[in-house]
């Protein structure tokens, strides 16, 4: 299984990746996540990124590349999530994986109300990485995780401009990396359930 997730943030790829990853036992690459680990633990890379991430915009491809590149070398099977973003990325991707490699290509679709309306709510786990969602998935104590008791925070990019910013960047790198995959492209309507989204998702597996 070698599969891509292409769609706006807050389309809830991280969530569906997770899913996947943990039924049919394939890494799950996260770029966002991968990156956030390289600005905690303060590396020459988290360094060269993290003013890229706080605003909302793209981190430099070539860095990218190199970390995904690195990642991809160890893996027979993955679902790659938040990557590629760029046309750049998705041609180095071909270049290293060989034409016909990745076996399917997701894109899914949510309107920019809703990713605004999903984002501004969106807190995390500072400790074992859970989301919450202050109406939809509310924590039980406020600030706490069920889960370990961990703080919650809100992430800069999901502060509103930021959201804005990454909408606005996503939009204009999306159609080009939709015509790049071409008729491999399956789309999915990431407004419904999570467990509908993974009931459509999952089925692609067997297929
Ligand atoms: P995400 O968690 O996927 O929403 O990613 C968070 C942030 O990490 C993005 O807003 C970008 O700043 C950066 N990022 C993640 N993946 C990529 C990528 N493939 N190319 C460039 N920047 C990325």
């Amino acid at each position: 299984m070698k599969w891509v997730f292409l769609g706006p943030p807050g389309a809830g790829k991280g969530t569906q990746a997770k899913r996947v990853a943990a039924e049919f036992d394939v890494a799950h690459v996260s770029t966002g996540d991968l990156l956030r680990s390289e600005v905690a633990a303060k590396s020459e890379l988290g360094k060269a990124a993290e003013s890229f991430m706080t605003g909302g915009g793209l981190v430099p491809d070539d860095l990218v590349i190199a970390m995904v590149a690195q990642k991809l070398d160890d893996l027979n099977a993955y679902l790659l999530d938040g990557f590629p973003r760029t046309l750049p990325q998705a041609q180095a991707l071909l270049e290293r994986v060989g034409d016909g490699a990745i076996d399917r290509v997701f894109s899914f679709e949510l309107p920019d109300d809703e990713v605004l309306r999903r984002l501004g709510g969106r807190r995390t786990c500072r400790d074992c990485g859970t989301m919450y969602h202050v109406d939809f998935v509310p924590p039980q104590v406020e600030g706490k995780c069920d889960r370990c008791g961990g703080e919650l925070f809100r992430r800069d990019d999901d502060e509103a401009d930021a959201i804005r910013r990454r909408i606005d960047v996503f939009k204009s790198e999306a159609g080009p990396l939709i015509d790049f995959y071409g008729a491999d492209v399956v789309t999915v309507d990431a407004s419904r359930s999570p467990d509908e989204v993974f009931a459509e998702v999952r089925s692609y597996a067997q297929g």
